[in-house]
């Protein structure tokens, strides 16, 4: 199957009432647990990349890899997306690679570091929807901004300094055309988000369902919403590794977010612990070994694991057989003359 248009695939969800984990990779193995995980479940998937992600792995590896997977998955739709895009240049090539969907973040200015201003963040935003919309390519932005700071992406800070404004969003929404919306509603990327169970004093589910109330037609996306499972830190930390103990969002919080629109949910950080801890229990236990697939082999399988487990818990699971993939080509032209518009959908 070729790589499917992210906002087909959300749409499916949205008429399904599921989720769609994004899985984020950086090289062969990430993807490879991802694919064998969707397979397992039947999943329908988001793959995705952050900057940081393409110069690790240099484009033409990651997206060849991608291309792969699509190939060797007939059955399987796989959107590929751009994560965190912290400029117009960004997006364009990740566009011109083949990515079906991007992230504009306009959230914060182009160094991924500085809150932007509202009109920056609209202006920019404008430009990608317009560039990405007339090639069937998906565009999920940004408004308010996450805490914490991940691949050099952020703005640090706690998850409640800039929690979006539901009044911004839909204007926001209104005046970019958006897909997709992530909304700061107290998460942060990377391990340590919570310092105790979040609830409602730090984790906004009320913004959220606000917003849904007020834009029911476009896809709301989760950032940050890694569980973080005591499991996977105890397992990093008995075979010498050195984590402090930290909180993610719960899953049931994740959740209540898809009965409330939420299309689309970003997991990395979880995957990262299940990797780690493998190999290390790998170095601690069989010292003498030095053959990098005794190591890797055990860390893909237990990125595995948690990736098929977030799909059956985002209700995913068993909907890659649901639809047939539209054509990219096809995408655009609903672009086009409008029946893909999410703008005048907006709810007043
Ligand atoms: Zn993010």
């Amino acid at each position: 199957m070729p790589l499917v248009s992210m906002r087909q695939l959300l749409d499916e969800a949205a008429k399904g009432g599921y989720g769609v984990g994004a899985f984020n990779v950086n090289d062969m193995e990430q993807i490879q647990a991802i694919m064998m995980a969707a397979k397992e479940t039947k999943s329908p998937v988001i793959v995705q990349a952050s900057r940081g992600a393409r110069q690790f792995a240099e484009d033409l590896y990651l997206f060849r890899l991608i291309q792969a997977a699509a190939e060797l998955n007939p059955e399987i739709p796989i959107a590929m997306h751009q994560d965190h895009g912290n400029s117009f240049e960004t997006c364009r090539s990740a566009i011109e690679l083949g990515y079906t969907s991007v992230m504009m973040d306009g959230s914060l200015k182009e160094d991924g570091k500085t809150p932007s201003t509202f009109e920056e963040n609209v202006e920019v935003t404008r430009r990608v929807v317009d560039y990405a919309h007339e090639r069937g390519v998906t565009v999920e932005g940004e408004i308010g901004v996450l805490g914490g700071v991940e691949d050099g992406h952020g703005a640090g800070g706690s998850g409640l300094d800039h929690i979006t404004d539901p009044d911004q969003a839909v204007e926001f929404a209104e005046r970019t055309g958006v897909d997709a919306l992530a909304i700061a509603i107290g998460t942060s990327h990377g391990a340590y988000k919570f310092t105790k169970k979040p609830d409602g004093s730090v984790l906004k589910m009320d913004v959220l369902i606000a917003i849904h109330k007020r834009l029911p037609n476009t896809h709301l996306v989760m950032h940050g919403s890694s569980s973080v499972p005591k499991d996977l830190q105890d397992i990093v930390n008995q075979y010498g590794g050195k984590l402090k103990q930290t909180w993610g969002v719960p899953v049931e919080e994740i959740q209540l977010g898809i009965k409330n629109g939420v299309r689309k949910i970003n997991v990395d950080t979880d995957n990262r612990l299940a990797i780690t801890g493998a190999i290390r229990k790998v170095f601690a236990e069989s010292p003498e070994k030095f053959d990098p697939r005794d190591y890797l082999k055990p860390a893909r399988e237990a990125m595995k694991k948690v990736v098929a487990q977030r799909m059956t818990e985002f209700g995913q699971a068993g909907h890659a057989g649901d639809y047939k993939p539209v054509s990219i080509e096809q995408i655009a032209k609903g672009y086009k003359d409008g029946s893909l518009s999410t703008r005048p959908l907006v709810a007043k």
